[in-house]
């Protein structure tokens, strides 16, 4: 069956040892965050084989099915719990991120109505401007009232989250900032923190060159398991191209000889987009059997075929070029992709993608 994800379980085992490996010379615990894989339970196995011990997600019902899988493992919940959701969490979850007082008296609440000590750590802002306490005495009082008060709470420490929304690097500099914040609030509650939380994968380049500063406990990784896309940007390849763990298979249905510009008066596409379109004249164009339905925007694959070139595609097709390929494709043949975060992501996620694992 087609479209296909194709999950090579002893790369990515490989992938992940060699993630660990980084971060026990660095001296740092590692989250594994599991959410951008849909929480496959394959994949969780994996990460349990290796050794990892705090497995998290943002979502419950993952949390739920690896507490399912091994009830050791301690469970992380990476988005600020909705009020909605306290009792489940509490269920659920070992410990969370948190940002404001309001919930955490609610999760403090349900704490106590199950007789359980939950585990909290507070996020702080270092300016990629999602969540995180802004205000230093805010941050404080935060603290203190966790300590002091919440009784069914443990304050276990402090994190920060960066290159998400705002594209920040995580650099050493942030890093110290957040040390800072955690030996201020030490400073407050008179003890130390178990807990400063750096970031997440976008921060692996830094802790691989060895410029993590100390006093950084713990880093949040999970894309940095599944996929080396961090190139670009961070100028830092994860693991070369045969060591991708996850590929994307899917079938042709249609080729023709077309026009690389549409004909007739251009309004929006499917997505309500208004685009540019490159007149290249006459070209060999093939649609596969994939969408944004299955994989999120199909402009972030990488084909293995590299004369093969992605023009565009909606909900349901991928259009590529294939004027230029060595290969004669046929109908009916499969085409291969590598991913990136996104297309990982809901491609994980999409009862429309078989899994199929490599053992
Ligand atoms: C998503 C997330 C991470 C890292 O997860 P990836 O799936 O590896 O990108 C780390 N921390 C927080 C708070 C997150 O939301």
């Amino acid at each position: 069956m087609y479209p296909r994800l194709e999950i090579d379980m002893k790369k990515l085992k490989s992938n992940v040892n060699n993630v660990l490996e980084v971060a026990e010379k660095n001296n740092i615990e590692i989250v594994g965050v599991v959410k951008a894989v849909n929480g496959i339970r394959e994949i969780v196995e994996v990460l349990i084989e290796c050794g990892i011990k705090t497995i998290a997600s943002s979502r419950l019902s993952q949390l739920r099915l690896i507490k399912e899988i091994n009830p050791n493992i301690n469970t992380y919940d990476l988005r600020i719990p909705m009020i909605s959701e306290v009792d489940e969490l509490v269920e659920c979850a070992d410990i969370s991120l948190n940002s404001n007082l309001e919930i955490l008296e609610k999760l403090n609440e349900a704490a106590k109505n199950q007789n359980k000590k939950h585990n909290v750590i507070l996020m702080l802002e270092c300016g990629d401007l999602r969540e995180g306490i802004y205000n230093e005495d805010e941050m404080l009082d935060i603290a203190s009232t966790v300590e002091n008060k919440l009784d069914n709470l443990n304050l276990m420490g402090v994190g920060t989250n960066l290159g998400c929304y705002g594209s920040i690097m995580p650099t050493p500099e942030k890093m110290n900032e957040l040390i800072g914040k955690a030996r201020k609030i030490e400073e407050k509650i008179g003890r130390k923190l178990d807990v400063v939380s750096g970031a997440a994968n976008t921060a692996f380049p830094m802790v691989a060159r060895g410029k993590l500063p100390d006093g950084i406990t713990q880093m949040r990784f999970g894309d940095c398991f599944y996929v080396s896309d961090l190139d670009e940007c961070f100028n830092y390849v994860m693991f070369d191209e045969d060591q991708e763990s996850f590929k994307l298979q899917a079938e042709i249905i249609e080729i023709y000889d077309k026009p690389s510009h549409p004909i007739g008066e251009i309004a929006v596409d499917a997505f309500g987009n208004k685009k540019e379109y490159v007149d290249k004249g006459i070209r060999k164009r093939a649609l596969i059997a994939v969408g944004r339905q299955d994989i999120g925007d199909c402009m972030h694959l990488r084909p293995l075929d590299k004369k093969l070139e992605i023009m565009g595609g909606s909900s349901d097709h991928t259009i590529l070029d294939i004027t230029d390929c060595d290969k004669e494709y046929k109908i009916g043949d499969i085409i291969e992709f590598y991913l990136m975060y996104e297309n990982l992501l809901m491609s994980c996620q999409s009862e429309y993608i078989e899994k199929k694992f490599i053992y």
